[in-house]
C-alpha cells in the first residue's frame, strides 16, 4: 500500500526546483537544525532550507502558506530558549548563505545588510571607516536572528539594543508577500510602526530579508576598569549610584563570586579575587575617559570596593571583554558533564540589589551551583544555573529554580526576559506579564499576519 503523501513532501518536491540540493532532508542535518543552545527539547524539522535570496524565501513561504507546512527560520541557532526548535515539523529555513553587506553610507553613517550576516563581519568590514555597531551578544549570531529576539549585549547601557539601531527591514510575510517597513530617516510619524512589531518577533510574523540600521562613529579614546568587592549587595548597589549619578559609562557587568572563579580558571584572569567583580568601560575624549574613571572609583570606593584598576592598554581590555564574553562557557566548565541553564531577568534599576541578592538566596536555600552574571546597568542580569544532565531530577530543579526567580523579579516590577526572548521556555510567564487583554491582540496581529499559524508555531503563546 502507497503511502499517503505529507503536504510537507510536496512543499520539498516544488521547492527543489528553484533550490536544488539547496533544501536538504538528511538526518544529521536536520538534527544541526532542531534546537538550539538551551534545555528546551529539541524538535527535527521535516527539511532544511539553505535560502539565499529574497525572491527564494517568497517562493518558499507560499508553497509553505499553500500547504499549510511550518516554517522556522533559522539564524545561527545560538537562541536559549527553544526559539529554532522545530516543535511540529515543517521546514527549518536557514538565512546563513544570505550574508551580503548591500550598503555603507558614512554620510548618513547608516547601513543595509542581509540578516545572515554576524556582528563581527560587520563590524571587521566598518573599522576602516571609522564605524561599528554596538549590539554585542555573547555568543556568534547573526543580526537577522538578533532583530528577531530583540537582542542587545554589554553596549546596551549606552548604545541601546538591536531595537535602537534598526531603521527599517525588509519582511517576507507568511503568504510570501514581500514588504518594506521604515526608512532611512532618524525619525518619522508616519503611521503604525510596523519595523519595531517584526523586532522580537522571534520568526513568528514574517522573515527578515533585509535590515537598515544605524551605525556609530569609533570612540576616541577607550578605558576599561575592573572593581571588586568583598560581597554582592555593595556591587550591585555600586551600580545602581554609578547609573543615578549620570556617568555615561559604555559598559558595566557584574560577576557574582562563583562567576569570578569560573572565569579565573576558564579565561586565565590574573591578580583578581574571587569575590563580586564589576567590570566597567568608559569612552569618550581622553580626558573625559579620565575623568569618568575618577567619578566611578570614588562611587565604588563610598560603597567599600577593596579594589578599582583601570586601563587603557588595548591589548589588557580585549582579554577583559573576551573573559566577559566567555563567562557561558566558563560556567559551563565549572563541573565536567554538568550543563547550564540561564535565567534572563531585567528589573528596574532601583530593584536590582533585591532582584540579584534574592536571585542567589534562593538557589542558596535550593542547594543549586549558579554563577551570576548581568549586564547591570540595564538592571538585567543571568543566574547560570548549573545541573546534572544525567540526573533526571536536575533539570527540573533547575527550571524550578528558573521559575522562583522570574517570580521575584515580576513582583519587583521586572520581565521574565531583558533580551533573550520567550521561545518556549518563558510563554508561561507572558500572561501574569503583560494580561489577557494585551495577550489577545498580540494573538490578533498572528492571526492577521499568519492566519494558517505556519510561522514558527509553539513559539510565545502557549496555545
Ligand atoms: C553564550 C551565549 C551568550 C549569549 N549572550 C546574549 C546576550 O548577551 N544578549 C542577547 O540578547 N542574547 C544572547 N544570547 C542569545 C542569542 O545569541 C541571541 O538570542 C541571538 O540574537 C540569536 O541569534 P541567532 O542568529 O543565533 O538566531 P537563532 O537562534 O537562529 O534564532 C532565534 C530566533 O529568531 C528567529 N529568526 C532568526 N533569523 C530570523 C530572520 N531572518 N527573520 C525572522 N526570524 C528569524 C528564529 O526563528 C528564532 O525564533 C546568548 C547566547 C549564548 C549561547
Amino acid at each position: 500500500m502507497n503511502a499517503v503523501p505529507r503536504p510537507v513532501d510536496a512543499v520539498i518536491a516544488a521547492a527543489r526546483e528553484f533550490l536544488g540540493d539547496r533544501i536538504g532532508t538528511g538526518q544529521s542535518l536536520r538534527e544541526q537544525h532542531s534546537h538550539g543552545e538551551g534545555s528546551a527539547a529539541p524538535g527535527l524539522p521535516d527539511a532544511v532550507a539553505f535560502v539565499e535570496t529574497t525572491e527564494e524565501v517568497s517562493k518558499l513561504m507560499a508553497l509553505c502558506h499553500q500547504h499549510g507546512v511550518p516554517v522556522i527560520p533559522f539564524g545561527a541557532g545560538s537562541s536559549l530558549e527553544g526559539h529554532v526548535c522545530a516543535v511540529h515539523g515543517g521546514v527549518s529555513i536557514d538565512l546563513t548563505k544570505m550574508n551580503a553587506i548591500l550598503d555603507v553610507s558614512a554620510e548618513d553613517m547608516d547601513c543595509l545588510i542581509e540578516p545572515g550576516v554576524s556582528r563581527h563581519q560587520l563590524n571587521d568590514y566598518l573599522r576602516d571607516q571609522g564605524l561599528f555597531f554596538p549590539v554585542d551578544p555573547g555568543a556568534h549570531c547573526t543580526i537577522g536572528g538578533m532583530c528577531a529576539t530583540r537582542a542587545s549585549g554589554t553596549n546596551a547601557v549606552r548604545y541601546g539594543t538591536i531595537r535602537e539601531q534598526v531603521l527599517g527591514l525588509e519582511v517576507v510575510l507568511a503568504d510570501g508577500r514581500v514588504i518594506q517597513t521604515g526608512g532611512r530617516t532618524r525619525k518619522a510619524a508616519n503611521g503604525y510602526d510596523l519595523t519595531r512589531l517584526f523586532i522580537g518577533s522571534e520568526g513568528t510574523l514574517g522573515i527578515i530579508t533585509k535590515i537598515r540600521m544605524r551605525l556609530h562613529g569609533i570612540p576616541e579614546a577607550t578605558s576599561a576598569a575592573v572593581c571588586q568587592f568583598a560581597d554582592l549587595q555593595p556591587a550591585v548597589e555600586a551600580t545602581i549610584a554609578v547609573m543615578q549619578a549620570g556617568i555615561p559609562v559604555s559598559r558595566i557587568e557584574l560577576a557574582d563570586a562563583d562567576q569570578m572563579r569560573a572565569s579565573i580558571a576558564y579565561s586565565k584572569l590574573e591578580g583578581m579575587a574571587e569575590t563580586p567583580t564589576l567590570f566597567l568601560e568608559f569612552t569618550g575624549s581622553p580626558s573625559s575617559v579620565k575623568e569618568q574613571a575618577e567619578a566611578a572609583e570614588a562611587i565604588m570606593r563610598d560603597f567599600g570596593a577593596t579594589s578599582f584598576a583601570w586601563t587603557v592598554d588595548a591589548e589588557a581590555r580585549g582579554k577583559l571583554w573576551k573573559a566577559r564574553h566567555d563567562a557561558w562557557w566558563a560556567a559551563n566548565a565549572m563541573k565536567p558533564g554538568w550543563k547550564g541553564m540561564t535565567t534572563d531577568v531585567c528589573v528596574p534599576i532601583s530593584k536590582l540589589a533585591e532582584a540579584v541578592v534574592g536571585a542567589k538566596k534562593i538557589a542558596l536555600e535550593m542547594n543549586q551551583l549558579t554563577a551570576i552574571v548581568g549586564h547591570v546597568g540595564d538592571g538585567n542580569f543571568h543566574c547560570v544555573i548549573i545541573f546534572d544532565p544525567t540526573d533526571p531530577k536536575g533539570l527540573e530543579q533547575a527550571w524550578e529554580l528558573d521559575r522562583r526567580i522570574v517570580a521575584l523579579g515580576l513582583s519587583l516590577g521586572g520581565t521574565c526576559s531583558g533580551e533573550h526572548g520567550v521561545g518556549v521556555g518563558k510563554r508561561e510567564f507572558l500572561v501574569q506579564e503583560h494580561g489577557v487583554e494585551a495577550m489577545a491582540v498580540m494573538r490578533s496581529l498572528k492571526d492577521a499576519l499568519d492566519p494558517k499559524g505556519i510561522m514558527n508555531p509553539g513559539k510565545i503563546f502557549v496555545n
